[in-house]
C-alpha cells in the first residue's frame, strides 16, 4: 500500500482550485475539512465464539448540496485519512455531475476475504447499529465500494429498517435488484467510463476499434469496462489483478479472462491468454488508453515518465499523485480525472434513490440513456472549462465542482 497520505493529496487538489477561484479564506478553510466524522469501535462475535474488535469510520464531508453520499469500504488498511480523502472526492464528484447530493464515505478495517458469511452479516449489522442514527434519506446515503457487495447493502438496509420500524430502501443504494436495487448499478461505473472514452474519441479521434487499452484492476469496474470494450470491438491488450498482469498485443479474450478470474476467486496469475507481466509493467506498456481501475496512487513521479498511453481515464479513485499529474501535463497526456470519469456509479446510485422514493423501477435502457446523458454533459462542461481557462481536465473539474459547492455554502450562509 502506498505511503502517500490520500487526504493530503485531496487537500492539495482543493488548494489549487481555491487559489484559481480566488475563494475567500473562510470558504477555503471550511472546504479543506470534513463537516462531520464518526469513529466507531465495533465488537463482533466470530464463528468460533471469540469477540473481535473492529475500527470503523463514517465521514460526511460536505452536505451543502444534498445528503452525504458515498460508499462503504471494507479493507485491512482502512484509515481515517483515506476515508476523509474519498469523502472529499465524493463531494467534488457529485458536484461535477450536478447531482443534488453531498459527499461522504465509510470504512471498516477488516479482512473480508478471511471472514465467513455469517461474520460479515454480523459486522454489517454492527456498523448500522453504531452509525444508524446519522444515516437517512435526507442525511447520509451509503453504497457499495471496495469489498462490499449488494448482499452487504441488503443486510445494512435491513438493520436500518428494523431499527426504524418501516421500509426506507432509499437509505442505501447498490442493493440487489429484487429488493429495490437499480437496474444497471452493477456496471454503472464501467458504462460511465465507456461514455467518457467515447467523448474523448469524438474530441481527439482515437478510433475506438483500433485503440489499444490497458486496464489495471479486473474487479467490478476494470472487468466491467474490459467486457464493454470487448463487446464493442475494443482492443484490450493488458489487464491485471492484485497478483499480476497479462499482456497480449493481439487483444485479450475478455470473456475467457473473466471466467478464469471468477473461477480463481479474483486471481489472474496462470491465465494463458497472454504473457505474464507485473502491474508496474502494465502501467508502462505500449497502449493508447490506460485505465487505472484498482487502487489509489499507482501513478507517481517514479513511473509517470514511463507511461506510453496518451490518454488516461481514471476509473479508480485517486490513482495519480499531484507529482505524476504534473509530469502528464508536461508530456501532453490527457488525463480524465476520477471525479469525472468514475462518476457513473454514484449517478446510478442517485437514480436508485429516486426510483425508491417513487416505489418504481426504470428499465435498463432508461438507466443507460439517463446515465449517458449526465456523463456526456459533465464531460462537455469540464472540457469547456479546460479549454477556456486553459487548464488540464483535473483542474477544470475541480474548478467546476468547488465553485458549485462553495456557492451552495454561501447561499446557506455557512461561509
Ligand atoms: P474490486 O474490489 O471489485 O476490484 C479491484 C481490482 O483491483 C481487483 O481485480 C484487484 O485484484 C485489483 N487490485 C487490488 N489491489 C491492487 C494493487 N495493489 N495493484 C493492482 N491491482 C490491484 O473494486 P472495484 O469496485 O472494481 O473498484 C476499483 C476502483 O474503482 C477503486 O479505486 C474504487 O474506489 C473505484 N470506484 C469504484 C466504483 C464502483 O462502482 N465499484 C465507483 C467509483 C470508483
Amino acid at each position: 500500500m502506498s505511503k502517500v497520505n490520500p487526504f493530503s493529496v485531496a487537500q492539495h487538489q482543493l488548494d489549487e482550485a481555491a487559489r484559481r477561484l480566488s475563494l475567500d479564506p473562510a470558504a477555503h478553510e471550511f472546504l479543506r475539512w470534513p463537516q462531520r466524522e464518526y469513529h466507531f469501535t465495533l465488537p463482533v462475535v466470530l464463528d468460533d465464539g471469540a469477540t473481535r474488535i473492529f475500527r470503523a469510520f463514517r465521514v460526511q464531508y460536505n452536505t451543502s448540496r444534498g445528503p452525504a453520499k458515498g460508499g462503504l469500504r471494507w479493507h485491512p488498511d482502512e484509515s481515517i485519512d483515506r476515508v476523509r480523502a474519498l469523502a472529499a472526492w465524493m463531494t467534488w464528484k457529485t458536484a461535477v455531475l450536478d447531482l443534488p447530493l453531498g459527499g461522504g464515505k465509510g470504512g471498516i478495517a477488516c479482512s473480508p476475504k478471511s471472514m465467513s458469511i455469517a461474520e460479515k452479516q454480523r459486522l454489517a449489522r454492527a456498523y448500522v447499529r453504531a452509525v444508524g442514527a446519522e444515516l437517512g434519506l435526507h442525511r447520509d446515503i451509503p453504497a457499495p465500494d471496495v469489498n462490499t457487495t449488494p448482499q452487504i447493502m441488503a443486510w445494512t438496509m435491513d438493520e436500518f429498517e428494523t431499527r426504524l420500524g418501516r421500509h426506507e430502501p432509499g437509505v442505501i443504494t447498490g442493493k440487489p435488484v429484487s429488493i429495490g436495487g437499480s437496474a444497471g448499478r452493477d456496471n454503472a461505473t464501467s458504462y460511465g467510463g465507456l461514455c467518457i472514452i467515447r467523448e474523448v474519441d469524438k474530441l481527439i479521434g482515437i478510433s475506438l476499434d483500433r485503440a489499444r487499452f490497458a486496464i489495471q484492476g479486473f474487479g467490478n469496474v476494470g472487468g466491467g469496462l474490459a467486457k464493454l470494450l470487448y463487446e464493442s470491438s475494443g482492443h484490450v491488450v493488458a489487464i491485471s489483478a492484485e497478483d499480476g498482469a497479462i499482456h497480449n498485443d493481439k487483444g485479450i479474450n475478455i470473456p475467457k479472462a473473466l471466467d478464469y478470474y471468477e473461477s480463481k476467486a479474483g486471481h489472474l496469475a496462470g491465465f494463458d491468454g497472454g504473457d505474464a507481466i507485473s502491474n508496474e509493467q502494465l502501467l508502462a506498456c505500449a497502449c493508447d488508453v490506460l485505465v487505472p481501475a484498482a487502487v489509489e496512487h499507482v501513478l507517481t513521479e517514479r513511473n509517470a515518465g514511463s507511461v506510453q498511453a496518451k490518454i488516461i481515464v481514471e476509473l479508480a479513485n485517486g490513482p495519480s499523485t499531484p507529482q505524476a499529474d504534473k509530469i502528464f501535463q508536461d508530456r501532453g497526456v490527457l488525463v480524465v480525472p476520477d471525479i469525472l470519469a468514475n462518476a457513473g456509479g454514484v449517478t446510478v446510485s442517485y437514480f436508485e434513490s429516486v426510483q425508491n422514493a417513487h416505489n418504481y423501477a426504470w428499465s435498463p435502457e432508461e438507466i443507460r440513456a439517463q446515465l449517458d446523458r449526465r456523463m456526456t454533459a459533465a464531460f462537455r462542461s469540464v472540457h469547456q472549462v479546460a479549454t477556456e481557462k486553459p487548464v488540464d481536465h483535473r483542474l477544470a473539474a475541480y474548478l467546476l465542482a468547488v465553485d458549485r459547492v462553495a456557492h451552495a455554502c454561501r447561499l446557506r450562509g455557512w461561509v
